[in-house]
């Protein structure tokens, strides 16, 4: 990866080599940190890159902070400037992945969450494709079980959460699979190592509930939004069982990173056809149509960030 040549610390833009944390520092020793992840799309025609749900993505960045007793004065809105200012610094002309990182900035010894000086960093870098094979991924069941609620909650983007995110995908990839779907310890299916889960039977699109220990993604909302109203079908929450992954027509993963990733195999199983579905397809068109700002309608999810 590039390195980024910018990054919002210690509330300025500064170079890149000038943000830098100490080793004794909280966020580092304990995880203790919370993460964003989103990305801005470069529309060619129209010379305009496009900043997607900013403020979706920082509420749920400070909801994420309430939840490890961080105290920022930042709005979401206040976010969103200082990123769209970051990516001005940048210049990116083609598509960026930003990530911004709320984190316990003290530096010592000591494992709680009170009482500690919070802070945020904010960087970007240039970014393509996430899932090499976003058209007929093979994926696998993970031995992994996905953290509970009441361990680490999953519904915040906690950076020393992402050690479960990290064996699930380590272990599927060794294992010569793309992904790996994680189940909760109830046996349902819960989402990707970074990315939510949708599938299609019989004509129904579900997707795990809120209380299935995901991730509350906001491309999986997006996809909530657009399916109903641009292919008139409706997404329901339900908890899903993992012989029900074998038996549907279509399986994709939504997030920032992977997109709309088609999974055409689980474990050797083909899905329906064993090609991308039809469905799958048309979001996956729709999708990239209103994230470069080719959607009128949905215009206002984006934030441009040259003026
Ligand atoms: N689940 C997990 C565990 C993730 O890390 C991500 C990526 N942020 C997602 C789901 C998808 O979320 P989003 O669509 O907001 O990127």
């Amino acid at each position: 990866m590039a390195l980024p040549r910018f990054a919002y610390f210690e509330n300025r833009i500064v170079p890149y080599s000038e943000a830098h944390i100490g080793v004794a520092t909280h966020a580092f020793n304990y995880g203790t940190a919370a993460f964003g992840g989103m990305r801005a799309y470069w529309n060619a025609a129209e010379e305009q890159l496009y900043l997607f749900r900013p403020l979706d993505h920082f509420t749920r960045l400070l909801d994420s902070a309430k939840i490890l007793a961080a105290d920022l004065s930042y709005t979401p809105e206040d976010l969103t400037e200082i990123t769209l200012e970051l990516l001005r610094t940048e210049g990116f002309r083609e598509d960026a992945y930003i990530r911004p990182i709320i984190y316990k900035a003290d530096e010592g010894i000591g494992v709680k969450l009170h009482g500690l000086r919070d802070a945020i960093t904010i960087f970007s870098v240039p970014f393509g494709k996430y899932l090499s094979n976003d058209t007929g991924a093979h994926v696998t069941i993970s031995s992994w079980r996905r953290i509970d609620d009441n361990m680490i909650p999953a519904r915040a983007k906690i950076n020393g959460a992402y050690v479960n995110s990290a064996l699930i995908k380590t272990d599927a990839q060794r294992a010569g699979f793309d992904e790996a779907l994680v189940l909760t310890q109830e046996g349902h299916i819960s989402e990707g190592s970074a990315m939510n889960v949708f599938v299609v039977r019989n004509g129904q699109i579900i997707t795990p509930p809120v209380t299935d220990n995901i991730l509350e993604g906001i491309s999986r909302r997006s996809v909530m939004a657009l399916a109903p109203a641009e292919l008139g079908l409706p997404v329901i929450e339900r908890s899903i069982d993992r012989t029900e992954i074998y038996l549907c027509d279509e399986i994709f993963m939504t997030g920032t990173a992977a997109q709309i990733t088609a999974v055409t195999r689980v474990d050797y199983r083909p899905i329906g056809s064993g090609e991308m579905g039809p469905i799958t397809a048309r979001l996956r068109e729709i999708f990239n149509q209103v994230v470069r700002g080719q959607m009128p309608k949905y215009k206002d999810w984006l934030r441009p960030v040259y003026v």
